[in-house]
């Protein structure tokens, strides 16, 4: 796999994204030459993927198809499904149009550059390489403290995702084929591309602001996405509660017997004690069972995912 004869895919969403669009077709092209001309790949072309936009990016993208075919392919969605949905649909589409994809966001805050090195540790075997972006020195603390707490977060709610990495990233085409047979509608595409396995490996660069045009995520959407990233992709919050229900039970208990006692020597009003025990108790017991159907529920929302068993990496036989 050391030879430079695949193709590559660059797959791009593009949603309302008509001012960085002659910026982002120009970069990666340039990126393309460079990576023909070293022989690190046979040939290479950018998928963009318009999501629904409300301005002249289908238009403009026509365009690039008709005057440059070779560089240019576009796929338009009728609605707009959202970044990780479009990433999907050209996913999908060029899992059996070339060897490997790049996916990026149009508006060139990865570093386009860093894809020479992801395409030389794709020929050196890897079959996902994630863009990790470096920690910027000119981040505020809070900026910094609330990144890190929220993979720290997703991650003891049991979702394994590469601290840093967004969704800029290589995937060959046997780990995209096997990527697209999971069949869920809720995607967070770079928690479940942890769970391919195969071999994986990263590069680093520097992430700088958006080149034109504003963020189609303001924060209220990144919320979203993040609370999206751990229920779909954990149980961990459905445990949470059978957790909690278990220590209020231990605490109620422990608040019955010091009832009884406090009962037996006679410090209490007359109907306290009963009320006081069956508050904890009822409230202990309702949250355990609670949680007892969340957890079947959580079976259930595994099961409706039908995601493969298991994916084969090498064969002796
Ligand atoms: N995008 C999309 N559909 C949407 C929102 C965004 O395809 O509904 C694309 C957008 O065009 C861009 C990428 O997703 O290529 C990332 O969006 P953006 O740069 O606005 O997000 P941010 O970097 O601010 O988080
Ligand atoms: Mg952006």
């Amino acid at each position: 796999m050391s030879t430079g004869d695949s193709k590559l895919l660059i797959v791009v969403p593009c949603y309302n994204e008509q001012e960085v669009l002659p910026e982002c077709v120009k970069q990666l092209t340039e990126v393309l030459v460079t990576l023909e001309r070293t022989g690190r790949i046979s040939s290479g072309r950018v998928l963009l993927v318009d999501d629904g936009s409300k301005d002249k990016t289908w238009s403009m993208i026509r365009e690039y198809g008709n005057s440059m075919p070779q560089r240019v392919c576009g796929l338009k969605l009728a609605h707009n499904v959202g970044h990780q949905n479009a990433l999907w649909a050209g996913m999908e589409w060029a899992a059996t149009r070339c060897d490997m994809i790049i996916s990026i966001d149009a508006d060139l805050q990865d570093d386009v550059n860093a894809m020479i090195e992801m395409v030389d540790k794709y020929n050196n075997g890897a079959d996902i390489v994630y863009g990790v972006r470096r920690e910027r020195e000119t981040d505020t603390f809070f900026k910094r403290f609330t990144a890190q707490s929220f993979y720290k977060f997703i991650k003891i709610m049991g979702a394994d995702i590469v601290y840093n990495h967004a969704d800029f990233r290589l995937v060959s085409s046997r780990a995209l084929q096997s990527f697209i047979l999971m069949p869920e509608r809720n995607l967070f595409l770079r928690g479940m591309v942890r769970t391919l396995g195969y071999n994986e490996d990263s590069v680093y660069y520097d992430r700088k602001e958006r080149f034109a045009g504003e963020s189609k995520y303001p924060l209220k959407k990144m919320l979203r996405f993040a609370w999206d990233g751990i229920t779909s992709f954990s149980n961990g919050p459905l445990h949470m509660i059978v957790v909690g229900g278990a220590l209020f039970v231990l605490v109620a208990i422990a608040v019955v017997i010091y009832c009884i006692y406090l009962w037996i020597i006679g410090h209490t009003v007359p109907g306290w004690t009963s009320l006081i025990i069956s508050i904890w108790f009822v409230g202990g017991v309702i949250l355990l069972a609670v949680g007892v159907i969340g957890e079947y529920i959580g079976k259930i929302y595994k099961e409706v995912k039908r995601r493969p068993r298991y994916l084969i990496q090498d064969e002796i036989s």
